[in-house]
Parts: C-alpha cells; structure tokens; sequence
C-alpha cells in the first residue's frame, strides 16, 4: 500500500520582524568589527538558540549599565531602552550602538512630545516588559497600566495621552481606551501597535482552517510566540509549543498536514531545522 507523504505549511507571515532583524543585524556587526568586547543590555531577543549563538561569539548579556565596561560596544536591543539607561551608559564612555526598533523609537517620541506639552501620560502594556520600561523613561510620572480594571480605577484631571505597548492585542487596548473616554474629557489615544503581530495572528488563524494540527516555534519566554499559540489553541486544533526540533512531539508527526508559525523572534534557520525533522519523523 502507498504511504501518504506528510504535507507542512507555513504561515504566510511567521519569523523574525523588522525590528528584530535589525537588532540581530546590529549585533552581528559590533561582533564582526572584532575591535572590542560586545556586551548586550538584556537578551538580544527572546531566543535561547540566538542568545547562546552569540555568547560562543564571547557576546556577553548584562541586565544594568554599571555591568558594562567603559571600552566596549554595548547594542541597544529592539525594546529600546529609557533616555536614563542611555545616559549611563554615555557615562561610562562605551561605544552605544542602537538596535531599537524604528517603531519603538515612533513611540519613545510620542511619549516625549505630548509629555512635553503636559499630557499626563498612560502608557498599556506589561510593566515588566523592556518596551514598557523604556518608554515610560520619556515621560514625567507616567502611569502603566494592563487592563480595563486598572483603568476604571485611575483618576486624572487634564489632558491624557494614552498609548500602548506594540506588541500587545488591539482589542484589549481598545477596550482600555474606551474606559478612559468616560473618565477624561481631553483623550488623545495613540495608535501604536505593531501589525507584524496582527499579521502573523491572522496568518495563522487563516492556516488552522487547512491544516490538521500546528506546531508554534519561539522561545518560551517571547511574548508574541505565547500569543500565537494562544492564538493556534483557540482555533481548537491541536497545537503545540516548542522552542526547537528537539521538542517535537511524536503525536505531531502522526498527522497528514501540519501546519508551522513561529514568533517574532524566531530565526529562519531554527524553523527550517524543525521542518526537515518533521518531515524524518
Ligand atoms: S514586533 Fe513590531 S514593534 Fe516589535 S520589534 Fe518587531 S517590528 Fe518592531
């Protein structure tokens, strides 16, 4: 009897965004001028496999600016970071090389100019995320909060500006807002989410309809690839989560046509390993 070959499609919209190719890029050059040592302020990305990469390169991640010598290239990650941070490290007189995310530096100025002019501002997203840290460093007292509740809950006179996170869901940020209107009278909401997200969301929704299982690749700690496969999980297919071709369940392999996405964060090399495994096992 013939055996039916395994068919795997991707996602129209999967890997590395443009924010993280260019932090990748940016790291990959200090590394290539050989000149000094290369320290990275947080994870690169949410990527074990590209972390460790660079590290065999002697890239050495450190989490505070007092952590990195004055003699050597320190890369800005695509979170960017807080004017504070920047100024700290001009101190030290390390060679900053800036790998933020052109739409994170959109944001850093919005942030900076309506605090300018005396909005209070309400930045929505995760207050432990280096995105959100970041820009909050751009305003006077700025408030971070991640959901209607907390909203409902602020009290404030004057002109607000509210913006988000990029990364995070469009309607849990309008549903925010919609709190907000009824509180204050003078609102200008910013709308900075990232469609790379959205994009990749869709695509993959749009591949669950054809394929009978899905696998979602990404670091464990990437906020993105945790909402793709919420996102795949929802669909009601059976899916999983897994950082590498290591991870690959042995009931994944035993359907006809699986479907792949990965996060933002996840590079091409890591998705293809996984698919020439699939297609051995
Ligand atoms: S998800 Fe969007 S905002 Fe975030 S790094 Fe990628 S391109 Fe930039």
């Amino acid at each position: 009897m013939k055996k039916n070959k395994k068919t795997i499609i991707r996602a129209d919209e999967m890997g590395f965004c443009l924010g993280v190719r260019r932090a990748v890029g940016t790291l990959e050059e200090a590394v290539n001028f050989e000149d000094s040592e290369v320290y990275t302020l947080g994870p690169i990305i949410h990527n074990p496999r590209v972390i460790n990469d660079f590290a065999v390169r002697g890239v050495k991640t450190v989490e505070s600016p007092e952590d990195v010598p004055s003699d050597c290239r320190v890369i800005i990650r695509a979170h960017g970071i807080p004017p504070q941070t920047r100024e700290a490290l001009n101190r030290r007189g390390s060679l900053v090389m800036d790998g933020t995310c052109p739409k994170v530096i959109a944001s850093q100025k919005t942030v900076r100019k309506y605090s300018s002019l005396g909005y209070h501002t309400v930045i929505v997203g995760d207050p432990d995320h280096g995105e959100i840290k970041g820009l909050a460093g751009f305003a006077d007292n700025p408030i971070v909060i991640s959901d209607p509740e907390e909203a409902g809950n602020l009290s404030l006179k004057g002109p607000v500006m509210v913006i988000s996170q990029t990364t995070i869901k469009q309607d849990e940020y309008d549903r925010v807002c919609h709190v907000l209107k009824e509180k204050c009278a003078d609102l200008k909401i910013v709308e900075s989410i990232c469609s790379a997200t959205s994009k990749r969301q869709e695509a993959l929704k749009e591949l669950c309809t054809r394929v009978d299982a899905c696998l979602i690749i990404g670091g464990k700690d990437s906020a993105n690839t945790q909402r793709l496969y919420k996102t795949a999980q929802d669909t009601g297919i059976p899916c999983w989560y897994i950082q590498d071709a290591s991870e690959i369940p042995q009931e994944a392999a035993g359907y006809d046509i699986i479907g792949l996405s990965a996060g933002a964060s996840t590079p091409d090399s890591l998705i293809g390993e996984v698919e020439e495994r699939l297609r051995s096992m």
